[in-house]
Parts: structure tokens; C-alpha cells; sequence
């Protein structure tokens, strides 16, 4: 293996390299500015979160890695389907047909496999990325200002790099926010999720599968059944962190597959092929964006929820946000938070859109059939939302309506 070389200085540190520091790490990279990205593990790593939006195709266009994914295998996203409680299943809603804007396909992923391609790209790039490296430490000069990192490698041997630039891309971990306490949870909800994979001995997925979302009976609770390849299904269920997680979590998760006929009927001859991996206090904001010098973005910054599969979108519409930012607030020699932080208010407003689609999700007394039928105008609006279509659209005149229709 060749031993890469620690450098002393760099124009740009990235905390992390999943999906959105890969982004930021590539954007910035191209633009010939000196970027190192660290990243604690080594690639590839599992990760949750394996169906995506058709809308994190442009960001992928945007960083010239669209064709490397469309050569990885993965099977094509063609649309979501519900179940309700009783089991009802709704006919799927496809992207692609004409009567939901001919909207485009995208994939269900393995993260380790997604992760390591972006990753890959951003060193192509000129990216310098070093795995197996922690960032301990942002060190603050003065002013509040950052001037460099502490990190360690695998062997805990500590190395200092300076640097006037930190985009802390480090997941949930939160670095920045958590050391600075400006990390605000959802106090609405306080869900958790248990998930693993299931199995099966012969192909049963073609390359043209749907997301499911599929509600417990007694509707406190739901699954996600994500096929990532022919024969291997990633299931999850999420639910109030006191209902899933207290006891065992094995029984747990039974006793929801049992009471869930959707999930039921789809698990049937196959076999599990995992431990259980546990999820807890995922869904959070912070406060701040972006200080003197640092910039949060994908999950460091926030996470809503699992069920419309905002995560990987968002994680990487953020850091292209930012890191176009930077690339301007460097061009001006500003590294303020004032001057990194300009492209946050809008894409709050815009994410708050998506907010506002979970929340009806949770919202027992909304039903998005009775909805669309009073305001069959916000259809399609309705179809964007679903695709993560909210930076090029506005979905104001849809929220006005779902607040009308919900009496608020
Ligand atoms: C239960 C659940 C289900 C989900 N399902 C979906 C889904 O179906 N679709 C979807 O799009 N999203 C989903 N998500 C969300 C998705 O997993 C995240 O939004 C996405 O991974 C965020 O990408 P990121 O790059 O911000 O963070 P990550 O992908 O978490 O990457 C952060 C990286 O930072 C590294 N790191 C952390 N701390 C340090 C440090 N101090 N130094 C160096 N490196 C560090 C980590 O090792 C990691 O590789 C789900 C989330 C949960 C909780």
C-alpha cells in the first residue's frame, strides 16, 4: 500500500467522507483549491440509507460521477408504493409516467458500494483523501476563527494541519455542532429504527424495483422494504424510540412484521442475513450553518426522517450549496460566517418544504388521496415533493393548502 503523505497546510479540510463530503471535497478540489478530506474509516464501510431521489441526479451530473453510478449494477428506482394499515397497498407511484411529469428513475444502493465511487471521484478530482484519519480537534485562533485541525490515525498517532477552512461533513457524529452545543433535536418526535437485511436463495428482484413504505396495523409504527440488488432486501422499521427499543429488540421486530401483512407477505422464504443495527436521535438541526471559517453540511447539519428518503439528497445538495459558497467567499477573501453561511436560509426554506411532507406522514388525520382530490392542481406539485424536486420549484402554494386542508 502506498503511504500517503499528511500535508502541513491545506486551503480546505473536509470532516468526512461520505456523500456530502465527497461532494464538497470534489467541487472544491476542481476549482484547484487545496482540499484534504479525512475520514476515520476505511472504505468501504456499510452505511444506512439505500434508496435514493430522482432529484440527487443532478448533483451527481454536477460532479461528473453520473456515469460511474449508472455503470455500478444498481437496481433502477422506478417509483414508492405505500401500504396502509390494513394492508391496502397503493398502486405505485412511478416516476416516470407521464401523468407525474415523466420524472426521472434513480437507484437503490449499497452505501458502501455509492459512498467509495463518490470518494474515489473526489481524489480523481485532486481531492487528497486519507482514510483511517480522526478529526479530534478544530482548533480556534483569536478571533473564533479556525486555524487548522488535530487528527489522529488508526494508531492514534496525533498530527496537526492548518487550515482557514473546515466543512464538517462527519454524519451524525455532528462534530462542530455538538462542540459548540448548537445541535437541536426534533422534540416532536423522538423515533429510533431497527433495521437488517433479508435474503433469498434465488433472484427475485428485477432491475426495476419500487421503495416501499409500509404502516403497522396499529399505525404507531412502519417499514421500509428497499431491494438492493436480485436477491437482497434491506428492511427497517422505525417507531417511537419507547415502543422499539425497550426490551428485545428481536421481538420487537417480529412482533411489527407480524403486524404488518404488507411486510409479512414480502418476507416470506426468505431468510435473514444480518445482525440488527440499531438507530437512535437521528433527527436533529443545528442552529448555525456556518461560523468564522467552518461550514456544516448532509447530516452534520440536520436529518428529518427516514420515510421519504431525503438523506443522501440532501446531504449532497447541501455540501454542492456550500462549496459553491466557499468557492465565492474565498474569490472575495472572506471566510465569515456571514459570507459561508449565504446560501443557508434558502435551502432551509426550501428543505422546510420536505419537512412539512413528513410531518403529514405522521399526521393521522391527513390522507394524501382525499387531499389530491380536493386540489387535484397540487398533483403534480405533490409528484415533485416525492422526487426531492424543491430547488427548482416552489412548493408554497402546496403547504398553504395541506395547512388549509389540516385546519391550521
Ligand atoms: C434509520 C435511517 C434510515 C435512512 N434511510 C435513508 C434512505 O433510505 N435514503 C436516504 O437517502 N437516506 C437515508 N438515511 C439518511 C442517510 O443515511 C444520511 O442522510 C446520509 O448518509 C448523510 O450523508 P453524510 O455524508 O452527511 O453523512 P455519512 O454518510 O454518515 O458520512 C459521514 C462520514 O464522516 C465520517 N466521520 C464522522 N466523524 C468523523 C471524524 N471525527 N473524523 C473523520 N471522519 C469522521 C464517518 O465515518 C462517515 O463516513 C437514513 C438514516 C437513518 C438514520
Amino acid at each position: 500500500m502506498i503511504k500517503k503523505v499528511i500535508p502541513d497546510s491545506a486551503e480546505c479540510v473536509v470532516i468526512g467522507g461520505g456523500p456530502a463530503g465527497s461532494t464538497a471535497a470534489t467541487m472544491l478540489a476542481r476549482e484547484g483549491l487545496k482540499t484534504v478530506v479525512f475520514e476515520r474509516s476505511r472504505f468501504p464501510r456499510p452505511h444506512v440509507g439505500e434508496s435514493l431521489m430522482p432529484a440527487a441526479n443532478a448533483v451527481f451530473k454536477e460532479l461528473g460521477v453520473a456515469e460511474k453510478l449508472s455503470k455500478a449494477g444498481f437496481p433502477n428506482k422506478i417509483g414508492v408504493q405505500f401500504a396502509s394499515r390494513s394492508g391496502k397497498e397503493t398502486s405505485p407511484f412511478i416516476f416516470g409516467r407521464p401523468e407525474n411529469g415523466g420524472l426521472e428513475d434513480t437507484w437503490h444502493v449499497e452505501r458502501s458500494v455509492l459512498d467509495q465511487i463518490l470518494l474515489e471521484h473526489s481524489a480523481e478530482c485532486g481531492a487528497t483523501v486519507l482514510e483511517g484519519f480522526r478529526v479530534q480537534k478544530v482548533i480556534f485562533g483569536e478571533d473564533n476563527e479556525v486555524v487548522g485541525v488535530r487528527v489522529t490515525d488508526d494508531a492514534g498517532n496525533p498530527v496537526e494541519v492548518l487550515t482557514s477552512l473546515v466543512v464538517d461533513a462527519s454524519g451524525q457524529q455532528s462534530f462542530i455542532a455538538n462542540k459548540l452545543g448548537v445541535k437541536e433535536f426534533d422534540t416532536c418526535r423522538k423515533n429510533a429504527s431497527i433495521w437488517t437485511y433479508y435474503d433469498s436463495a434465488v433472484s427475485m428482484f428485477s432491475d426495476q424495483v419500487l421503495t416501499l413504505i409500509a404502516q403497522t396495523e396499529c399505525g404507531d409504527c412502519w417499514f421500509w422494504h428497499i431491494p438492493i440488488s436480485e436477491n437482497r432486501v434491506s428492511l427497517g422499521l422505525v417507531g417511537p424510540r419507547e415502543i422499539i427499543l425497550t426490551g428485545d429488540l428481536e421481538a420487537a421486530l417480529e412482533s411489527k412484521i407480524e403486524a404488518c401483512p404488507a411486510i409479512r407477505k414480502r418476507l416470506q422464504g426468505l431468510r435473514r442475513g444480518d445482525e440488527l443495527h440499531v438507530a437512535r436521535d437521528f433527527a436533529y438541526t443545528a442552529s448555525n450553518a456556518a461560523g468564522n471559517g467552518w461550514v456544516l453540511v448532509g447530516d452534520a447539519l440536520g436529518f428529518i426522517d427516514p420515510v421519504y428518503s431525503t438523506g443522501v439528497f440532501l446531504a449532497i445538495k447541501s455540501a454542492q450549496l456550500a462549496a459553491e459558497n466557499i468557492i465565492t467567499s474565498m474569490s472575495r477573501g472572506d471566510l465569515s460566517g456571514n459570507s459561508l453561511g449565504q446560501w443557508y436560509s434558502d435551502y432551509k426554506m426550501r428543505v422546510s418544504w420536505l419537512r412539512t411532507l413528513v410531518e403529514l406522514f405522521y399526521d393521522n388525520s391527513f390522507h394524501f388521496g382525499d387531499f389530491i382530490r380536493t386540489n387535484p392542481s397540487l398533483a403534480s406539485e405533490l409528484a415533485s415533493l416525492l422526487t426531492g424536486n424543491v430547488f427548482d420549484r416552489d412548493a408554497r402554494d402546496f403547504i398553504k393548502a395541506a395547512d388549509i386542508y389540516r385546519g391550521k
